[in-house]
Formats: C-alpha cells, sequence, structure tokens
C-alpha cells in the first residue's frame, strides 16, 4: 500500500533541522483538506482554497475527464462568486444568455412561457445563462493547479484519528489530512462509509438510512455543433430553450436503472424515443432523432434523477457536499449552483481555521449546515414543484394551470426567491452587486469577515484578483 501526502508540503511532525522558508511555515498552520470528487462543486471548493493559500488535493475516481452531460442553467446566482474566482470572462466566453422558457405539449403547440427578462434588475445586474456542462468542467479545470487532483482515485473509506483523517483509494494508495470533504455527488462513497459508520454505533438518523429515491429518468446529451443554416435557432443571440410535456408519451418503462454518468444504458432508450416530435429547424418537422443521429454515442448518457436531501451533513473530520448531501431533480435548474453555493460557505469557514481539532471542526460544520440546509430543502421543494409541471396526476394538472395563469408578482417573487442568495467569498476581495434588490444575508460571508476583520485580515490579493474589478 502506497503512503501519499500532500507532495510539496513538509509533514507537521517533520522534525528536521532544515529551517522552513515562510510559504512553508504559512501552510503548516493550516488545516490540509481533502476533496472526494472532482465535479462542479468539487472543483470550485479546490479554486477557493487554493486561493485562500489552504492545501488541499483532490481525489476524482475518473481516469480521463470526458465531456459528459448536457446543459445547465446558471449565471445571476453564481456571478459575484464566479468574478471573485477570477473565471467570469471565461465563463462569459462559454455561455448563452437564456431570457425565457417556452413551454410546449407534444404536438409543439405552445403551452405558455416563463419570462426571465427581469433577472438582470433584481439579480445584482447580472443575466441567467445556458452552458454545456463539459465548458463549464473545463473553465472550472483550468483553474486549479494539475497537481493538485489526482485522477484514477477511486474514495474507498477513510479512518478517523484524533488528529487527521486517513482516505482509502481503490489503487491501495492511502492520503492524510485534517479535513475530508465528500463532493463525489449523488452516490459519494463518503457519505456512504460515514453512514455505516454511523449506523454501527446507532448515530444515524432513520431519515437517512435510505436507498436513494429517483422518480425519473432522463435521456442527456450534447450535439455536435449544429449550422445555423440547417437549424437557425442556433444562430439567435439568446438561447432558444423549449420544454415539452410529453403527457401521452410519457416514459414508465423502468427496465433499466443506472447510477452513473454514462452512456452504456443510453441506447435503448435513444431507440424507443428517437421518434418524438422537438421543436427547430427549417421545416419545424424534427424529431429527437435528428438530434440523436448528430450526437456522438459514447457522450449520450441514460440517468436517474434521484431526488433527497439527507440530515446528516457532517461528523468528526468529514463534511458533504453537492449531490452527496441533497440529490435535486434538474428540472429546476439549481444542482450546479447549489454545489457550487456549498463550496464558497464551507471555503469561508474553513478560511477561518488554524490546524484543527476536531472541535473546531465541528463547530464550523455546524455552521455550514445551518446557512445551506434550509437553502438545499427549499431548492429541493421548488425543483419538485417545477417536476410537477411534467407530470400525469391531478396534482400537476393544477399547477400547469397556476402556471399558465401566473401572476407577475408572484413570478417576480419566486424569481428573487431563486436568485436572492448571491454567495461570495469573505477571504476575495468583494464584487459589488448592482441590482434593484439586495443579495440575501449570507451568515458565512458576514461571521467570516467578522473573525478577518477582528485579526486584521484582509482579501487575500492574487494576481487574477486585480483583474476581477467591480461591475
Ligand atoms: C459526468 C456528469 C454529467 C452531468 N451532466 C449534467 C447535465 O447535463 N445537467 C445537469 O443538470 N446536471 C448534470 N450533472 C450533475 C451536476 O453536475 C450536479 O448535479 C451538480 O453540478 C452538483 O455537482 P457535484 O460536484 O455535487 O457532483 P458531480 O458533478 O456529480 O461530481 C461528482 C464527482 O465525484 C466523482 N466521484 C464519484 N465517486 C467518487 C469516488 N468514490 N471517489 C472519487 N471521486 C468520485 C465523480 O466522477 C464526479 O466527478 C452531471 C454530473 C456528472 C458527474
Amino acid at each position: 500500500m502506497s503512503n501519499s501526502n500532500f507532495e510539496g508540503a513538509r509533514s507537521r511532525d517533520d522534525r528536521s533541522n532544515v529551517p522552513l522558508n515562510p510559504e512553508e511555515l504559512e501552510t503548516l498552520t493550516k488545516p490540509k483538506v481533502l476533496i472526494s470528487g472532482a465535479g462542479l462543486g468539487g472543483l470550485t471548493l479546490a479554486i477557493l482554497l487554493h486561493k485562500a493559500k489552504i492545501p488541499f488535493l483532490v481525489l476524482e475516481k475518473a481516469y480521463e475527464v470526458k465531456p459528459l452531460g448536457s446543459a445547465l442553467v446558471i449565471g445571476t446566482g453564481a456571478a459575484p462568486l464566479l468574478r471573485q474566482m477570477g473565471v467570469y470572462e471565461d465563463f462569459l466566453a462559454i455561455a448563452k444568455h437564456q431570457n425565457h422558457l417556452n413551454i410546449m405539449d407534444e404536438n409543439l403547440k405552445p403551452q405558455w412561457t416563463l419570462n426571465y427578462d427581469w433577472l438582470e434588475d433584481i439579480g445584482g445586474g447580472y443575466k441567467e445563462y445556458i452552458v454545456a456542462r463539459p465548458d463549464l468542467y473545463n473553465v472550472l479545470w483550468n483553474h486549479v493547479p494539475r497537481d493538485r487532483i489526482h485522477l484514477g482515485k477511486r474514495v474507498l473509506s477513510f479512518q478517523e484519528s484524533e488528529n487527521q483523517i486517513q482516505v482509502h483509494t481503490s489503487d491501495n494508495s492511502l492520503y492524510h489530512g485534517d479535513i475530508l470533504v465528500g463532493a463525489d455527488g449523488a452516490y459519494s462513497a463518503v457519505r456512504q462509509h460515514l453512514y455505516k459508520t454511523l449506523k454501527a454505533t446507532d448515530d444515524l438518523p432513520k431519515s437517512d438510512d435510505v436507498a436513494l429515491p429517483y422518480k425519473c429518468v432522463c435521456l442527456v446529451g450534447q450535439t455536435d455543433v449544429l449550422s445555423p443554416d440547417e437549424f437557425p435557432e442556433v444562430g439567435k443571440d439568446v438561447c432558444q430553450f423549449s420544454s415539452i410535456l410529453g403527457l401521452t408519451n410519457m416514459c414508465t418503462n423502468d427496465s433499466f436503472r443506472n447510477s452513473e454518468w454514462g452512456p452504456e444504458a443510453a441506447v435503448a432508450m435513444c431507440n424507443e424515443w428517437r421518434h418524438l416530435k422537438v421543436p427547430g429547424g427549417q421545416t419545424g418537422e424534427l424529431t429527437l432523432g435528428d438530434y440523436i443521429d448528430r450526437t456522438p454515442k459514447e457522450y449520450i448518457a441514460k440517468v436517474m434523477l434521484e431526488e433527497i436531501v439527507f440530515d446528516t451533513w457532517y461528523s468528526g473530520r468529514t463534511v458533504l457536499l453537492g449531490d452527496a448531501c441533497h440529490k435535486m431533480n434538474p428540472t429546476g435548474g439549481v444542482g450546479a449552483l447549489m454545489a457550487i453555493s456549498d463550496a464558497v460557505t464551507l471555503a469561508n469557514w474553513i478560511s477561518t481555521l488554524d490546524v484543527p481539532h476536531e472541535n473546531d471542526l465541528k463547530k464550523i460544520f455546524k455552521q455550514y449546515k445551518a446557512e445551506r440546509y434550509p437553502a438545499a430543502k427549499e431548492a429541493f421543494q421548488s425543483s419538485q414543484l417545477f417536476t410537477k409541471t411534467l407530470g400525469k396526476g391531478m396534482l400537476s394538472v393544477f399547477v400547469r394551470s397556476l402556471m399558465k395563469r401566473l401572476p407577475l408578482w408572484l413570478w417576480r417573487r419566486m424569481l428573487y426567491k431563486s436568485v436572492g442568495p448571491r454567495p461570495q467569498a469573505s477571504f476575495l476581495a468583494p464584487v459589488e452587486d448592482n441590482g434593484s434588490l439586495k443579495p440575501f444575508y449570507q451568515h458565512s460571508l458576514q461571521k467570516t469577515l467578522a473573525i478577518r476583520q477582528e485579526r486584521g485580515l484582509g482579501p487575500v490579493v492574487q494576481e487574477e484578483q486585480a483583474n476581477a474589478t467591480a461591475v
């Protein structure tokens, strides 16, 4: 079994007489953070820790990064943080503005339109965008030092002692750190190991002792670049986003359970659904098959859409973020924003720590959960409401009729709720927020800013920071 530590960082127990340089000294007083999972949440945390000069290592099970997944809605809620992280320009270069969503029936007859035009005004001056997940992934990936991400490292288990945590990966390596962050997605190995340990001592709440519940199965993919001559809608400045209510064609066949984002289970579903009508194209006679045929097969995935918010988010030196502790239906379009918001909240608190004792961790993890759990619950409920628009039952019929007649004031209120939280990092220079309505109070920002001020600490200044000027 190989025993790996943070390369370049000397251990606290190193008794050699070689004097430490100032950078080593600074590193020695900081907690060492192991992150399981280089997804959107894990990479955001990695960038933030890098900027806060906190030593970290990301362990990712994949051997290479594949451009899997399709589109994500993101923008207004994440913009201030992306600016602080110095990635906003890169983000804008891959993003397409979204200001509406058309809902149609399966014959492509328009049902209602959700208008997002106000978002910029109530969302701090920031627009909403659609991005291809692989593109957003690349943007974040490119801002993490390459040697800080170790690929082909599937986290299997971990063991805690009084002073550290030891993580075991599938290639028989051991990693030591002060904190383990489970950012390893809906089927998080960190969560599973943590819950198993807690269950053995009767400390796992019954609500968490469950298999992941899911209600729908989803086919996702991303076509090759389409020509505007053949598909005029791709030439438009604003994203033409449509949602189709396939009420009579609804899928009831659940023969193929699949828990990973990957191509394996997709082929049968493609064949089953390729005849469905979809909007767009020159002739207006497109079917899903026209898009499937323009999508590389290895980049089509069939996934189950699990829906749960777990109650246990931390214990000892271990803490969860993103899909590992709350998994939403993507219809609500909040999964990525939630993971990113978890990451900045956690980074704010970790940035206040010196080498932590377990009790210090308990305090900051408690604060982290107190801020993020209610947000996750609320996002979960609103995701479920959006999912209801796609269903068949009486409640779905009611929700659809409500959506068609939604008063403007209520829609504006719903939008503000979703983009009101615009989190920022307390250890980076703040970014201005210029909307008609202020962002929501962010507990971790205010509290950790106060801690920094007490210690006479300003923002960590970095080269890219200088470019992230106010809006
Ligand atoms: C390949 C992929 C494609 C996706 N496509 C879409 C999409 O098109 N639309 C959408 O709305 N959402 C998509 N999602 C989900 C979306 O990215 C997440 O809901 C959201 O971003 C939350 O991110 P996360 O970091 O918590 O989890 P994820 O983004 O799921 O990342 C988890 C990471 O942990 C890694 N991992 C898992 N187990 C282990 C382990 N034992 N040890 C080490 N690493 C591990 C995974 O390989 C992955 O890189 C996709 C997720 C993935 C992984």
